[in-house]
């Protein structure tokens, strides 16, 4: 996760709690994206420190528990970097370009110049991020379902170049033997069974979250940047403060008005934070005008202060004593540095560079 600093409602439905249950179901690696960050805000990097603190006290609130999995701070392992960097050398240029995410953020993005290097090799820096632990699988939303799969084909070339093959010396197709073949055709020769490769890399598959929709304050997707988001660590009066402003359904102008809750960012958060009665009330009373919009904004502020309240403790705890948030990452950082040198030692003897 790229370091923004506080984490809102939509980091959480997102991403975080799907996290927290796969902690429990795998050898989970969770790492702070500060040089991805980079790729796009290398223009100021002056809060980039206090907010891994923020964002990484939030996951700790949200129960995140490196007892069950590793946190880590990416630039603190140079040898992503070196691991990235030996994937360059192997990533054809066209593979990057037809990213999606690639041509929209350019598009999108205006305000900051980022047709850099650093820019359009991001995906590949992923790539290293991913396969330095030989992850079977990598939790997405689905616009990230691409940079996976870019990360399958990094893989597979890499391991068609250094990985060790057996059955190489006597096969021949097209009259080629193994070694005078191009990179298609040594896939040809493992497609057909004639020569096996022992992979440095596994090919990890996506695990797609499934992430209910949750729009912010003013309708829109919930962000940091469009300023309509409800931050975890945000005190019940400003909860309340920031649902009572919330947009509803506009067709319900008057009182007397019926609505239809599926059009309102409320009823978004009722049903994800709010106890299963309440939801029933707020859907019936909702579509016969029976509730105003105040008393069912109060009764979902109610049911989202409830579901924070453990959460704001928690994070209270790290606030208190912040070193503890540093120490964990160090402590994670020690332990993935064991894996990531591990993996190095293999990827460096395979590209003669020992
Ligand atoms: S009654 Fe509730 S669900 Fe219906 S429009 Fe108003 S706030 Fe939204």
């Amino acid at each position: 996760m790229r370091p923004t600093g506080k984490l809102h409602l939509g980091n959480l439905v997102g991403a975080l709690e799907n996290w927290v249950k796969l902690q429990d179901q795998y050898d989970c690696y969770y790492f702070v994206a500060d040089w991805h960050m980079l790729t796009t805000d290398y223009d100021d990097p002056s809060a980039l420190q206090p907010n891994i603190q923020e964002m990484v006290t939030d996951w700790l609130a949200v129960g995140l528990d490196p007892a069950k999995a590793v946190f880590f701070v990416q630039s603190r392992l140079p040898e992503h970097a070196e691991l990235f960097l030996l994937f360059s050398m192997v990533t054809p240029l066209g593979w990057l370009e037809r990213v999606p995410t690639y041509k929209e953020q350019l598009e999108n993005i205006k305000d900051r110049d980022i047709h850099t290097f650093g820019f359009l090799g991001y995906p590949v820096l992923q790539a290293a991020d991913i396969l330095m632990y030989k992850a079977d699988c990598v939790p997405v939303g689905e616009d990230q379902v691409p940079h996976v799969e870019l990360t399958r084909e990094i893989a597979r070339r890499f391991n068609l170049l250094y990985g060790r093959n057996d059955g190489a010396g006597a096969a021949k197709l097209d009259g080629k033997t193994y070694a005078e073949s191009s990179l298609e055709g040594k896939a040809e020769f493992i497609h057909r069974g004639l020569v096996t490769i022992d992979p440095l890399f596994p090919e990890p598959e996506s695990l797609l979250t499934p992430s209910p929709r949750l729009r912010g304050t003013d309708g829109r997707k919930m962000s940091k940047s469009y300023n309509n988001a409800i931050f975890l660590s945000d005190p019940p009066e400003v909860v309340s403060k920031k649902v009572a402003g919330m947009m509803t359904d506009p067709a319900r102008q008057r009182r007397h008005d019926p609505g239809d809750p599926e059009k309102c960012p409320v009823f978004d958060h009722h049903k994800i934070f709010s106890q299963p009665e309440v939801v029933e009330r707020a859907n019936r009373e909702c579509r016969t005008a029976e509730i105003g919009c105040v008393e069912c904004k109060k009764l979902m502020a109610q049911s989202l202060n409830k579901f924070l309240e453990p959460v704001q403790e928690r994070r209270k705890a790290y606030e208190q004593a912040p070193q503890k948030v540093w120490d964990i990452l160090e402590e994670g950082t020690r332990k993935a540095r064991r894996v990531a040198n591990e993996t190095m030692d293999e990827v460096r003897a395979a590209v003669k560079l020992t």
